[in-house]
């Protein structure tokens, strides 16, 4: 359990001073003697950049007629392979990446802790068949962290309807030594539109459009009530000894969920926390691709008996698996601003059923790819450039969080017993943010985690102070298809744990290509699909802002110190606006339970 310190630490306030400059303040640097204890992002930018085009064509050349982002993309994905967190592998990618950065000049290549994340685990070898009533191969991988089945095992498959908890009564005494086949069977649509697009030029000024009905975030809690009523169906086919559960696979877009490829991610889990000892999930469980599982269902439902057979082999490693990130500078050169840090990223972790060549093996060797260039071209950035490689993203992005916790600051966070249920990044905070001194040095970190796609713009995350640099950062780079600033806040990827701590923190946006058709946590997600052009357009791009943010004389603008705190009395309803409205006694929250 954690204990949440509450440390009283002052906190910057951050104001911006709209004090109008001369044309003397807007050459000069922060030498002006009021403003020198200041961090530079609090001064007022210069309305123009000065862009180093010599430089950029040095990086566009290097990074489009030089690029290696596919030999380091096969090293990864056909070296390695799959990089789930705890797992060997991963562990042999933090160490190969640590590696490969220092032999191509990185400095401080090292990994760092973040942390003890739970089981290590490995799929050996799946496979399930249908022995009677008729014989047939059928696709299917185990959930992560799903136990073995010692062995082959072979059993009369039920088809298990549970929606709600009373629903789990009527199973009791009816599954033991069976093979459960949990969950409806779902519309499979023909795949009549591509799976493969390019966003058009609707579509990208769609996402530059602010969108005016926040989005809901009621599926996290449905998404939540069905993990918690899994894992109470998981109990009682533990307690019945069932031998083990078949999952249909989840659809992706463009009805993508079909045609072989399944998606094999948390949705694949028997309750939370299926990584960790004490949660491990009771018996084996397996995603099946959707056509397989319709067969059975269907059969099922015709009441004609079905037997099902399968192996699933798995291998678990230490129960207290620690995570790590990869971490690798090239050094600053200015003695006022080295000791200032540009950051770019990735995360390196992935689910198992694939390479993860998409997620995010693309955003890691891109990352791995702008250090190379910018070696190469032995550049001597004023800032230190600093690559994160982060793992435990998948799970809820642990290593970023951990990360930026140690270096820069965090939000102590509820100990309410319900808020203790839920997952860090659910969680309530109880108190404000504790910033750290580092917090002061760190510009900006650049993140690519949308696949494969190239880079069509960048999203502010709110920071419209970011708008006037980045618009005259991309006019050189508008005939890469680089055209779009969106000031939205983009959720999902590393940049997140930044921005949460008051840091400029961006993900790019990223052509769409076929990630959440096909190739988004599925087992398809492979070297094949991942796009040569467009991952060193990418690196190309993001090299580009990476030098320009290490090259600046100031740091990046930033929005006001987050206050996480207080979002929801600031999102509460106004009291007292009704006229006519008479008090009511309010009811005790729990009363309703
Ligand atoms: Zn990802």
């Amino acid at each position: 359990m954690r204990n949440a310190k509450l440390l009283s630490v002052t906190t910057t306030l951050l104001i911006y001073f709209a004090l109008p400059l001369s044309a003397a303040d807007k050459s000069k640097t922060n030498t002006n003697s009021a403003d020198s204890n200041k961090p530079s992002y609090e001064l007022p930018q210069p309305a123009k950049e000065n862009l180093d085009l010599n430089m950029y064509q040095q990086i566009r050349i290097e990074g489009l007629t030089h690029s290696h982002v596919m030999d380091y993309a096969s090293g990864l994905m056909d070296g390695i392979g799959p990089r789930l967190t705890g797992s060997p592998n991963l562990k042999r990618a933090n160490e190969w990446t640590r590696d490969q950065l220092a032999a191509m000049g990185c400095s401080n290549a090292h990994l760092e802790d973040w942390g003890e994340f739970g089981m290590g685990w490995q799929q050996l070898n799946t496979w399930t068949r249908m022995a009677s009533p008729d014989t047939a191969v059928f696709i299917t991988q185990a959930a992560p962290w799903s136990p073995s089945s010692n062995g082959a095992v072979s059993g009369q498959a039920i088809w298990v309807d549970v929606k709600k908890d009373e629903d789990i009564d009527k199973y009791k005494g009816k599954l033991g030594g069976k093979i459960v086949l949990l969950g409806d069977m779902r519309d499979v649509k023909p795949v009549d539109k591509p799976l493969f697009e390019r966003l058009d030029d609707k579509e990208l000024a769609k996402e530059v459009e602010h969108p005016l009905t926040p989005e809901s975030r009621d599926y996290i809690m449905e998404y939540m009530k069905r993990l918690e009523l899994r894992g109470k169906v998981a109990q009682l086919l533990a307690s019945e000894h069932a031998l083990a559960v078949i999952l249909p696979s989840r659809d992706g877009r463009n009805n993508g969920g079909s045609g072989g490829t399944i998606f094999v991610d948390s949705g694949g889990s028997l309750g939370w926390y299926s990584y960790q000892r004490e949660h491990i999930q009771p018996l084996p469980v397996v995603i099946m691709a959707i056509e397989n599982y319709g067969r059975v269902y269907r059969l099922l439902k015709a009441n004609v008996p079905v037997t099902i057979e399968l192996n699933v082999d798995t291998k678990f490693f230490g129960d207290h698996e620690h995570g790590f990130d990869t971490i690798a500078e090239i050094p600053g050169t200015d003695p006022k601003l080295k000791d200032e840090v540009v950051m770019v990223g990735g995360h390196l972790d992935s689910w198992a059923s694939a390479t993860g060549a998409t997620d995010n093996g693309a955003g890691t060797v891109v990352a791995l790819e702008v250090m190379r260039i910018l070696n190469t071209l032995q550049v001597k950035p004023r800032r230190t450039i600093r690559i994160g490689l982060w793992t435990g993203e998948e799970q809820g992005l642990f290593g970023s969080i951990g990360y930026v916790k140690l270096h820069f600051g965090f939000a102590p966070l509820s100990t309410a017993p319900d808020q203790m249920k839920l997952p860090e990044w659910l969680r309530k905070p109880a108190g404000p943010l504790v910033v750290k001194p580092e917090q002061q040095k760190i510009s900006a970190y650049f993140n690519v985690d949308n696949g494969s796609g190239k880079i069509l713009g960048v999203y502010l995350q709110e920071n419209l102070a970011e708008e006037p640099i980045f618009s005259q950062w991309i006019e050189p780079l508008k005939d890469l298809g680089v055209s779009a600033i969106s000031v939205r806040d983009t959720s999902g990827t590393d940049h997140e744990s930044f921005d949460a701590v008051g840091i400029p923190g961006f993900q790019f946006i990223q052509d769409k290509l076929d990630y959440s058709s096909r190739t988004h946590h599925s087992n398809m997600d492979t070297y094949e699909r991942l796009q040569p052009g467009d991952l060193a357009q990418a690196a190309t791009v993001e090299a580009i802002f990476v030098y320009n943010t290490a090259m600046r004389d100031q740091m990046l603008p930033r929005k006001p110190l987050p206050h996480p705190e207080l979002e929801e009395q600031r999102k509460a309803p106004l009291k007292n606006v009704m006229p006519g409205a008479v008090e009511v006694e309010q009811k005790d929250a729990t009363e309703n339970k």
